[in-house]
């Protein structure tokens, strides 16, 4: 096992900064994922940790080890691709002693070591299969098997369950998590589905643009996030325009709908630091967070509002609220009696203070 440090880490494409100045720790045994949106630098950032590229500027080392400009092949790394990369024409077992068979490993000990990884992929009875006549999560399973039986430090996944239907990722996902759990491999997941990261990880790295925004548990990253592109990023998120008005030691006022209403918004570390200057800031809550009455709260964060929309999901209720032309979402689990819900009626809602967010605005939207 083996800990990642990147420090300072840019690669350019040409004009194209794919990554910049990206500093990272990644413990032993971690699980650990790149999240962001299509373009974002997570499978470079991975690339550069695998050896197919070098970095343009900066420093990747394993451990205290520096790999910079080490060559993939030495770098004992095992790295499943999206499209999984395995010999159509080879059987499962061929697929899986390939890497040993570079290495020169001798050949009782390769049936060894192959037969002992298909059985905890629960492949043992695929071994003389072709590859091409399995399905794609048997597929998915041979890449993780010839990934683990070269035992490397380190496990890199580039989207692996990208091309599975829904049900079959939600097996993987556990079968994933097992395996990692089981060999207590430092592991990165590349994604940029925010299920899978919240759910798999240990802690999350955000991207947008080649830029890492945060770096936290999924927790850290869901309630307390660094920024507007963080928080909209990951899961759903009510924005609203604001002003501060007054701060002290316990709350911030702030002023909403263009000054006509003040809300007060717990002032903790991880809400509020002094915005530098000209920064845009924005006050944040999440749907769930908001409550929602027939009657008036006694509150000061107290908005009446018309219900605009209300959308049944089963276990959960969606609404939209407007409040003065500012439309907010709220969501509410199905467990109360809702039949109070009706479009076009007057409702109350509360924002409490302690769940809302003032956070930096740098998306521009
Ligand atoms: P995806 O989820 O779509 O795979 P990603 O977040 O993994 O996206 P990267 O593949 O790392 O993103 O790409 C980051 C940026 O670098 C993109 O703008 C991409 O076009 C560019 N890029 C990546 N590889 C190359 C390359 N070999 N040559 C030129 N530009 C590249």
């Amino acid at each position: 096992m083996a800990s990642i440090n990147l420090e300072n880490v840019q690669k350019a494409f040409g004009k194209v900064v794919a990554v910049d100045q990206l500093n990272l720790k990644i413990n032993e045994g971690e699980f650990f994922t790149f999240l962001g949106p299509s373009g974002c630098g997570k499978t470079t950032t991975l690339r550069m940790i695998a050896g197919f590229y070098y970095p343009s500027k900066g420093v990747v080392r394993f451990g205290e080890k520096d790999m910079t400009r080490v060559p993939p092949e030495k770098r004992n790394t095992g790295m499943v691709f999206q499209n999984y990369a395995l010999f159509p024409h080879m059987t499962v077992f061929e697929n899986v002693a390939f890497g040993l068979k570079v290495r020169k490993v001798a050949s009782s000990e390769i049936k060894k070591r192959v037969k002992e990884v298909l059985e905890k992929v629960r492949l043992e009875k695929f071994s003389d299969r072709q590859v091409s006549q399995l399905s794609g999560g048997q597929q998915q399973r041979v890449a993780l098997a010839r990934a683990l039986v070269i035992e490397p430090e380190i496990l890199l996944l580039d989207e692996p369950l990208s091309n599975l239907d829904a049900k079959l990722r939600d097996e993987m996902r556990t079968e994933i998590l097992q395996l990692q759990r089981d060999y207590h491999i430092t592991t990165i997941y590349v994604t940029h589905d925010q299920a899978e990261a919240l759910s798999m990880s240990d802690r999350i790295a955000v991207f947008n643009f080649g830029v890492c925004h945060q770096v936290g548990t999924p927790s850290e990253i869901y309630n307390e996030p660094a920024n507007d592109f963080v928080a909209s990023f990951i899961g759903e998120i009510n924005f609203i325009p604001m002003k501060i008005e007054k701060t002290d030691k316990q709350t911030i006022e702030v002023s909403i709908l263009d000054g006509s209403k003040r809300l007060h918004v717990n002032h903790t570390p991880f809400n509020y630091r002094e915005p530098k200057a000209n920064e845009d800031v924005v006050l944040s809550i999440r749907p769930e967070s908001i409550k929602l009455s027939p009657n008036r709260f006694d509150s000061v964060n107290a908005l009446e509002g018309k219900l605009e929309l209300i959308q049944f999901f089963g276990s959960m209720i969606e609404v939209l609220v407007n409040v003065n032309g500012l439309m907010l979402k709220v969501n509410m689990l199905n467990s109360n009696d809702l039949s109070h819900l009706q479009k076009g009626t007057n409702v109350w809602i509360n924002l409490p203070e302690e769940s809302i967010r003032i956070i930096p605005k740098i998306s521009g939207e």
